[in-house]
């Protein structure tokens, strides 16, 4: 039988998950392990380095055992993963310095705000195309460096910084590679985006010696043979790609103003903004699309800190419903939210509010207000956050895209599909296969080996499930996104009284 098999290591912040796709792109069979996640201290978020990569291992071998298939049969692996997750290991022994610090983990927030005091914001948006923040790799790198003792060893060459895609090619790849790929290195806060390099005022920044830094490849390469001992015979790994990325890809957005929106706690919008990367200054990230025969193609980034976490919300705190999925057919009992809006601002606004201080807001409540309005405003409230970061786009780009492309646990609900193309007044498109990160991660690997020739040679493994088109008229659209406009603002001047009243007492 011919080598034709595509699998996605999907390395991701809570399970490990190995998914095996058949020659035509569909899902073949797939398995995962979640594995334990280390609280040491507030706001500290840990995992056991050896966890991701026996995790991996386990769901790889589960996957290809179910799906029934031989290692000969596999023509190549693809590793997609959590972002930003920093690890740092010995280059003789692999046995890493510390746990894996996690994106989430706020423990280095006081060194970026040093950075940002120091003015040097602007620096850093210029040249990795990021805010500086916690959740990129930097700062966790120079925490642990120091905490551990450990700037002269880096120096002289004898430890790996890599994030997870790096860890786990060391790991599982013969001959231990030390790599990483372009849309990973640009997680990390000391890629720049034009040079497709490190940067060396930025290494000089943040005092991390280049020695220890990975060898940045394409998204799609050859970069290795998985060790024997994994599967039992060596299979070709061809491609590293951050989830985000992979599902960009895995969603066939190849051309300039593709877009795609992934509902799930959070919502994560990606679109391709073909060969330059573009700036903004209203909270958008600049960042890679992808790598291919050394062509970078950029993306711009957003993100809804609360998505499906409203729906959530609704079930287990006000405990009207008691699944998620259950929040469709409560709202579908009203034709309309009745006036109310909710702004599910739990932590605060991200693009283009970006007020860390607002707080969740329901407004519009009459006495005619039911369980079923609320349920209604918490589903709009997830389209028009992300209608907000669509405009943004729209905005940086010059012209509406044709359609948004969508995945993730949401994007079952058919209701909240229709709200967001009702409200963004574009096509909503929800593909057959919804792994589109594993997808993605696949169809890339297929690439690193050859068995594309391009990414329009991998599209035609995006096929259309269900398409949802707008039914508002113009007038309607305007009315009730001043309407969602409104209550965010009333979110956000609530929470300059709060800020106000919390200064003078
Ligand atoms: P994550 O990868 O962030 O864990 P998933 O893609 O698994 O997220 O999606 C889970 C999120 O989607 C949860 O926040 C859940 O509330 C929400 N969700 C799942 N199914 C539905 C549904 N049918 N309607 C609305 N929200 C849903």
């Amino acid at each position: 039988m011919s080598k034709a098999f595509l699998i996605a290591l999907d390395q991701g912040t809570t399970s490990s998950r190995a998914i095996v796709f058949t020659p035509q792109g569909r899902l073949s069979a797939s398995a995962a392990f979640e594995f334990t996640q280390h609280y040491p201290k507030p706001g500290w978020v840990e995992h056991e380095p050896q966890d991701l990569v026996d995790t991996t291992v386990r769901s790889l071998q589960e996957a290809v055992k179910k799906a029934g298939i031989t290692p000969d049969q596999i023509a190549a692996i693809g590793i997609t993963n959590q972002r930003e997750t920093t690890l740092i290991w010995d280059r003789k022994t692999g046995q890493p310095i510390y746990n894996a610090i996690v994106w989430q983990c706020r423990r280095t927030a006081a060194i970026i705000e040093r950075i940002k005091q120091d003015g040097l914001a602007a620096l850093i948006k210029d040249r990795t195309g990021l805010l500086p923040d916690a959740y990129f790799s930097a700062s966790k790198i120079r925490w642990m460096l120091q905490e551990t003792g450990t700037q002269l060893r880096a120096e002289a060459g004898e430890l790996c910084f890599g994030t997870v895609d790096s860890y786990l090619a060391w790991h599982l790849v013969k001959g231990r590679p030390h790599v990483t790929d372009a849309t990973n290195a640009a997680r990390t806060m000391l890629f720049n985006l034009k040079t497709q390099d490190w940067d060396e005022d930025l290494l000089r920044l943040f005092n991390i010696p280049r020695a220890m830094l990975p060898r940045i490849v394409n998204t799609a390469e050859h970069i290795g043979e998985l060790d024997e001992h994994i599967l039992g015979a060596p299979v070709p790994v061809a491609a590293l790609a951050g989830d985000q990325h992979a599902a960009l890809f895995g969603q066939g957005c190849f051309q300039t103003g593709d877009v795609k929106n992934t509902y799930g706690t959070g919502c994560f919008m990606l679109m391709n903004t073909g060969d330059t990367p573009v700036s903004n200054d209203k909270g958008l990230l600049s960042t890679m699309a992808w790598r291919i025969k050394d062509r970078p193609v950029f993306a711009l980034e957003g993100s809804v800190f609360v998505g499906g976490a409203a729906v959530q919300w609704l079930r287990d705190e006000l405990g009207i419903i008691t699944s998620a999925a259950q929040s469709e057919a409560l709202a579908s009992q009203v034709a309309d939210t009745n006036g109310v809006y909710f702004v599910p601002a739990f932590t605060g606004l991200g693009a283009p509010h970006w007020d860390m201080y607002a707080r969740g807001t329901l407004v519009g409540i009459s006495r005619g207000a039911k369980a079923a309005h609320i349920a209604r405003a918490a589903l709009e409230s997830i389209a028009y956050q992300s209608n907000d970061l669509l405009s943004l786009m729209t905005d940086c780009l010059g012209h509406a895209p044709d359609a948004l492309r969508v995945d993730g646990g949401a994007t079952a609900n058919d209701l909240l599909m229709q709200m967001q193309a009702d409200i963004s007044g574009i096509k909503v498109l929800r593909p057959q296969v919804v792994e589109t990160t594993a997808l993605g991660a696949a169809l890339l690997a297929g690439i690193g080996v050859g068995m594309f020739e391009n990414e329009q040679a991998a599209a035609s493994n995006w096929q259309l499930e269900k398409e949802f088109s707008p039914n508002w008229d113009l007038l309607t659209r305007q009315n009730r996104k001043r309407c969602w406009n409104n209550a965010v603002k009333t979110a956000l001047f609530e929470a300059k009284l709060r800020k106000e009243s919390e200064a003078c007492s």
